[in-house]
């Protein structure tokens, strides 16, 4: 197993430029060769789980166990900025995320997929930034994910012929217990269409790191809203996470042969104008702990 952390830099035959974080249901990639399991030092402590960096269509990629593999880690109990700060140490430009979600309306029905373009934060009990100690940003979130990533996604989706959504709002609650009727009501009144516990948090420390992120949001119920809740049983439920996570492999394949080579937006700006604070007073200790996001501005 090798070992990486921002002092010893990247490994040359270990720099993938899509990193795929897998959630519930998700925790290995089937299909990747020339793998390696990688253990990355963050200053921010250690990702939940060891990288797999193997190939896929010929690209390099990175994956990484959101819970861990066997399901050990509590949506709130993640360490997202390490997860996040991980990919940037290897190199990773754009993120796939899958996770499994829960429906809010009728017609987006287990087993479908949604791309969401939106997030709605509910959490509470999250550290969702990089920054701080010394230095201030504030990063422009107003469209969240990645629309050439999403785009993506969504296009290999139909190719896999899985049913998609290509916009659509996930409200992130804090977990880890699923909503009360009332909550749900709520939810749906506020238009949101999944919901989940996992995604807003890493799509702010990607955009803070610069790197792309889109969602696989894989559809595994109906919330507690529905008329039909209380009669669906667990094996129904565990069928259509299996049958998600087989999907959303064959789609993940198709959007890693067909991701461009060239981003065609800003994410890989985005921290731009967001640096705030005269970097002239940054404390050296916060600037080498930032040192692969920050670098190439305070070079
Ligand atoms: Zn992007």
């Amino acid at each position: 197993m090798a070992v990486v952390n921002q002092s010893k830099g990247k490994r040359a035959n270990t720099e993938p430029s899509i990193g795929i974080i897998g959630g519930s249901g998700l925790y290995e990639m089937a299909g990747l060769t020339d793998t390696q399991e990688i253990r990355v030092k963050t200053p921010f402590g250690d990702p939940s789980e060891a990288i797999v960096v193997g190939t896929l269509e010929g690209k390099r990629v990175a994956f990484l166990a959101r819970h861990g593999r066997g399901h050990r880690i509590l949506p709130g109990e993640i360490n997202f900025r390490a997860n996040v700060y991980a990919m940037k140490l290897l190199g990773v430009k754009r993120i796939i995320s899958v996770s499994a979600v829960g429906s809010l309306l009728e017609d987006l029905r287990p087993g479908e997929f949604l791309v969401p373009d939106q997030f709605f934060d509910r959490t509470k009990n999250r550290t969702s930034t990089f920054f701080g100690e010394g230095l201030v940003a504030h990063v422009g979130f107003d469209k969240p994910t990645c629309g050439q990533v999403s785009s993506v996604l969504a296009d290999a989706s139909v190719h896999c012929g899985v049913k998609v959504h290509r916009r659509g709002t996930y409200v992130c609650i804090e977990g880890p217990q699923f909503s009360t009727l009332a909550e749900a009501h709520v939810h749906r009144q506020l238009k949101f269409d999944v919901i989940g516990m996992t995604n807003v948090t890493e799509a702010k420390l990607a955009r803070e790191a610069e790197i792309c992120y889109a969602t696989i949001a894989m559809i595994t119920d109906y919330d507690c809203w529905h008329p039909d809740h209380e009669s669906v049983t667990a094996s129904q439920i565990i069928a259509t996470l299996v049958q998600n996570a087989e999907n959303a492999q064959k789609v993940l394949r198709e959007a890693v042969r067909a991701m461009p080579e060239q981003p065609g937006c800003k994410c890989g700006a985005a921290l731009k104008h967001a640096l705030v604070t005269d970097l002239k007073l940054v404390p050296k200790a916060t600037k080498k702990k930032l040192a692969a996001i920050i670098g190439k501005y305070i070079s």
